[in-house]
């Protein structure tokens, strides 16, 4: 699995934007690259309602879920990882200070694993 940088720019901006709130999202993907967020909306400033956000959503169709922490501690949570092992099986935590280097992607077992990332063309882009 791949994830486009315009995509993961995207991902460590709002989550520097929405700090100390926590930002929560779901991952869906073309193909084998991530390259779209679902934001979860009115995610609460902790990080166990963080993780209930995403717990309530119905089931649509994602490969994995993304949430920031408030500081830069990024290792999964009790809480995160039960999230992991229901929601897909890419699952990013970001931490501070929110830039290229400041998250980790998970699998469904909390364990951490690559993801590469890609200069994606997105659709929208070929009216240039
Ligand atoms: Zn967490």
């Amino acid at each position: 699995m791949k994830i486009a940088k315009d995509t993961l720019s995207f991902i460590l901006e709002t989550s520097k934007s929405s700090a100390p709130r926590e930002f929560a999202g779901m991952l869906s993907a073309t193909r084998d690259v991530i390259t779209e967020v679902v934001i979860v909306p009115g995610t609460e400033s902790s990080e166990e309602s963080a993780v209930m956000q995403l717990f309530m959503l119905p089931n649509i169709h994602t490969v994995g879920t993304v949430h920031s922490h408030p500081s830069a501690n990024r290792r999964p949570s009790t809480e995160d990882l039960e999230l992991f092992d229901r929601k897909g099986n890419y699952h990013i935590i970001v931490g501070a200070p929110y830039d290229m280097s400041s998250w980790t992607c998970y699998n469904n077992k909390g364990e951490p694993i690559s993801l590469e990332v890609i200069d994606y063309e997105f659709a929208e882009d070929e009216n240039w």
